[in-house]
């Protein structure tokens, strides 16, 4: 564990290097705990956090965009109600939608699945100031294709090289990449299954493959553990996220975005017109219109 000076979060650990799985190692999820949550944080405490959290995310967008120099894309799996929409709703909900956008990857169109599996994701990318999040994502290609052999092997086990040069292509193209694996347990996805059922406002959520996937959980933990190990890459990293307890799976997201975007010391953009020149233009205005102004009101007093 990594300590380091307090952070916006309050606590003392760097979320940041204590949830990133270094590349080049080998992850095993059974070794990470789901519902993890940073020493004396509760969910009680941790509101006023991300509420600032949310704030300083909203704040940062803004720079992306007035910027225009760069793009953000936030990649988000998850096994089923591992909590991608409620992290989209509570972290990412405040950003401006003039500059970020979401987008969910669903089961390929008959045209997406007439191209390469990487064109849906590179048409998806985000442009020059836009903030994007992929709900699933190019991943998908190598974890339900995979687990559901939807691809021969022969397929699947060369698009890992093939998204790392993808996502190398577009990181060299100005674009910041964050990867979060929102990691739940099997009794935790039980329970979620459980409220989307006996809540009538969740049952919409609910659909038949949740249990077929449920049963292929084993599959899928070792296709994920094979996509992180092989594509948490320096440029592009992937967070395996505690995600049994929401307000920790909040908090943590939160705090890497802020703490990466506050470390690429954006700033507003210089002007692009003489300010002075502009200032004097402004003061010429003004005294117009005070002229009109006062013009205005000589001319009601006149009237009968
Ligand atoms: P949801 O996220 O609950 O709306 O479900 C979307 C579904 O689309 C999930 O079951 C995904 O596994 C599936 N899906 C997404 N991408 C692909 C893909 N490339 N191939 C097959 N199924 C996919
Ligand atoms: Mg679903």
């Amino acid at each position: 564990m990594t300590h380091s000076r307090k952070s916006i979060t309050g606590s003392n650990i760097d979320y940041r290097k204590h949830l990133i799985v270094k590349p080049g190692s080998k992850v095993d999820l059974s070794s990470i705990d789901p519902g993890f949550k940073a020493p004396h944080d509760s969910k009680a405490s941790s509101q006023g956090l991300l509420a600032k959290c949310v704030q300083r995310l909203a704040e940062l967008q803004y720079l992306i965009y007035a910027e225009n120099r760069r793009s953000l894309l936030i990649c988000l799996q998850g096994l089923d109600a591992a909590g991608k929409d409620g992290t989209i709703r509570h972290v990412l909900g405040a950003m401006n939608p003039q500059g970020a956008r979401v987008h969910a990857f669903k089961v390929p169109s008959t045209l997406e699945a007439a191209h390469d599996f990487l064109w849906r994701a590179h048409q998806q990318a985000p442009a020059r100031g836009e903030v994007v999040v992929f709900n699933r994502s190019h991943y998908e290609d190598v974890l339900v294709a995979r687990v559901h052999g939807l691809v021969p092997k022969d397929v699947w086990s060369k698009r890992y090289d093939r998204i790392n040069d993808f996502e190398k292509n577009i990181t060299q193209g100005g674009t910041h990449i964050l990867k979060f694996f929102l990691h739940i347990s099997d009794e935790e996805q039980l329970q979620r299954f459980k409220q989307r059922l006996v809540d009538p406002k969740r049952q919409w959520k609910i659909s038949e493959a949740d249990y077929t996937e449920r049963k292929l959980w084993p599959e899928y933990v070792r296709a994920y553990e094979e996509a992180l190990s092989r594509t948490s890459t320096s440029n592009a990293p992937w967070f395996v996220i505690p995600a049994d307890r929401k307000w920790f799976r909040n908090l943590a997201i939160g705090t890497i975005l802020v703490q990466t975007l506050e470390s690429l010391r954006m700033k507003t953009p210089a002007p692009t017109v003489d300010i002075d020149d502009i200032r004097r233009r402004y003061h010429v205005a003004q005294r117009d219109q005070k002229k009109v102004a006062s013009g205005q009101r000589t001319a009601g007093f006149n009237q009968p």
